[in-house]
């Protein structure tokens, strides 16, 4: 490093190991160097160049060191307190480097050293201030972060008398993701502050509130007179945000949810304890539905660390090669031939072995990883379609389920027929699976996904139909070849007469619409009877043939020329 000119000096005393370690040393030396030398030199001068005798010249010369010493003492003395505002000032900024306290400097002088220190002093407050202010509060919406919440919380509790309860309410914003990516970042950030606001004006004067990240704000409700003081809270915050909020001109309508949990507090530990709890009945409400507020138990909590751990080892899942494909065979019901297969997917779990999509699925949706499993479901069953055509065998089609979250993605399209186009498979030879439910979010992209679609050649079917919110408004709209009637009907066709209902309402819709039919979940003889009386064409089910890997699948498709009485994998 260049050395700045002013501190030659101050290094070169630095490099003397008495001088080493004290500012107070350095300048007591070069004073008293600086005082004695010319001094004592000009003094034995004079004194050897007038021709005194031994006596007077040593006489002359005590006096004079004498004189000199005692004005030296003096001068040092002087200079150790002038040097004060600096020791002061250094000892000062070690305090606060260690121990974090705050320094107590005169502010009063205006010299240097005087605004050494008063400047030191201020900066070290405002430095303070910043740190506390950064560490303890969000800077989008000014409330206090998770670490002052807990703080507060857990200092409001140990201050009291009595034991007392006290209601942690977690509040989510419902599917903030969505809402903020139609919104701009501007826009979404003063929402949040807009909720912040609202919610403010909600809580009482001892309640505390807190930021905790993007979509989540926490409340702790202390002195809990009732639990249906906490119920009325609740509801009142979930009415408040469903107000429309008026931001830049634009009217917003959002929802949230509330999970909440009442304790009595322990230690400082058990504060995050809470939180956590919170946080798992705020996962329930969700999954409720909107607008709901839920209470924490031990049993929900129980599931959710089962989902965590779930969710853990599903990262990497199909890098590990864990993911396998099951195809189940949908038979004409008049020829009773194969007419397609559905492509069904398994991981293949080292410990717990085969793990049901119903249980990995929703957790894949949740975290996005659907998207990379569902196109390798895509691309495997594409490969395994044309890899049966090449070995001589009938062509079918073959049906893959697509989820919300790929739908979604605006490349779906262009992934679909690169995939087709890598396994070189006829489009003619595929068949997407999409659910109402999730084509009626965003209608307009929905039908303009699915024209896209059907313009490459292949065929769009309904799953599980008969489940979603009615969308016989709608259905017309939605280019689709293909109704599945959902196995809940289909299970109770023979013993229950809505079912039967139902299911004849839907083959006759189908009908009316052109559209082809399928039955799903067909276990016995009187349901596939009952379905081919009715005129539904096709069907999927345990009767037929379970879901099983490709190679139990080669077998069957091999004797699908012939009429298939019974087709049991
Ligand atoms: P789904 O698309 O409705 O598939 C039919 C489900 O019904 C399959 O369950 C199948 O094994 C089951 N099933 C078929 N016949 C019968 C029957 O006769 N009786 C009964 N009780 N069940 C029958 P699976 O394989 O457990 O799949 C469950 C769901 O997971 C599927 O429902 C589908 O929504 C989803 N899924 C499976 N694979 C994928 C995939 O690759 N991507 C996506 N996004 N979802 C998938
Ligand atoms: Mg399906
Ligand atoms: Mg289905």
């Amino acid at each position: 490093m260049k050395l700045n000119r002013n501190l030659y000096l101050y290094s070169f005393l630095a490099k003397f190991s008495l001088l080493k370690k004290s500012y107070t040393a350095k300048i007591m030396s070069v004073a008293f160097l600086g005082t004695h030398v010319p001094l004592l030199t000009l003094l034995f001068c004079f004194v050897t160049s007038n021709s005194y005798s031994w006596e007077m010249a040593i006489r002359v010369l005590l006096i004079a060191l004498l004189a000199t010493l005692t004005g030296t003492a003096a001068t040092l003395y002087a200079l150790h307190y002038l040097l004060a505002p600096v020791i002061l000032t250094s000892a000062a900024l070690q305090d606060y480097l260690h121990t974090k306290k705050l320094p107590e400097l005169p502010t009063e002088y205006a010299d240097e050293a005087g605004t050494l220190m008063a400047d030191t002093a201020q900066t070290l407050h405002k430095l303070d201030e910043l740190i506390h202010q950064i560490s303890n509060y969000d800077n989008l919406t000014g409330l206090p972060n998770r670490d002052l919440f807990c703080d507060r919380l857990y200092q409001n509790i140990s201050q009291s008398q009595n034991q007392q309860m006290v209601a942690v309410l977690l509040l989510g914003i419902d599917d903030f993701t969505g809402i903020s990516h139609g919104l701009e970042h501007e826009k979404s950030n003063l929402l949040l502050r807009s909720v912040a606001q609202r919610l403010t004006n909600c809580i009482g004067q001892t309640d505390i509130l807190a930021h905790l990240s993007q979509d989540e704000f926490a409340i702790a409700h202390i002195d809990i007179l009732s639990f249906e003081s906490v119920i009325k809270l609740s509801q009142l915050l979930l009415s408040t945000i469903s107000k429309p909020f008026f931001i830049d001109g634009q009217q917003i309508h959002i929802t949230a949810s509330i999970g909440i949990t009442i304790n009595h507090i322990g230690d400082r530990h058990y504060v995050d304890q809470l939180l956590q709890q919170a946080h798992i009945a705020l996962y329930q409400a969700k999954q409720q539905g909107r607008s709901q507020y839920r209470f924490y138990s031990p049993e929900i909590n129980a599931r959710l660390q089962e989902r965590l751990t779930i969710e853990n080892e599903l990262r990497g899942a199909l890098e590990r090669g864990e993911m396998v494909v099951y195809y189940q065979p949908l038979i004409d019901l008049q020829t009773r031939q194969i007419t397609a297969l559905e492509a069904l997917v398994r991981w293949q779990h080292p410990t717990r072995g085969l793990v049901s999509p119903a249980q990995f699925i929703p957790i894949a949706e949740d975290n996005g990883l659907i998207i990379s499993i569902g196109e390798w479901v895509l691309r495997t069953a594409c490969a395994q379609n044309r890899a049966w055509q090449l070995a001589g065998i009938e062509p079918i089609r073959m049906s893959v389920n697509l989820s919300a979250r790929q739908f979604e993605k605006p490349n779906l399209v262009e992934v679909v027929k690169q995939v087709l186009q890598e396994t070189d498979l006829a489009a003619s030879y595929l068949e997407l699976e999409v659910t109402e439910s999730f084509l009626m979010g965003d209608i307009q992209h929905s039908v303009k996904t699915l024209k896209q679609l059907r313009e490459l050649g292949l065929w769009i079917a309904l799953d599980d139909f008969g489940t979603g919110y009615s969308s016989l408004n709608y259905l017309n709209r939605f280019p689709v070849n293909m109704l599945k009637i959902d196995r809940s009907f289909v299970q109770n066709v023979t013993s229950n007469s809505d079912s039967a209902a139902v299911t004849d309402a839907i083959i006759a819709l189908a009908k009316s619409l052109q559209l082809k039919i399928t039955a799903e979940g067909v276990e016995t003889q009187e349901q596939l009877e009952y379905l081919q009386q009715r005129g539904c064409q096709e069907g999927q089910g345990f009767y037929f043939g379970i879901p099983a890997p490709a190679d139990k699948i080669t077998d069957l498709l091999k004797h699908n020329s012939r009429q298939l009485e019974h087709i049991v994998a």
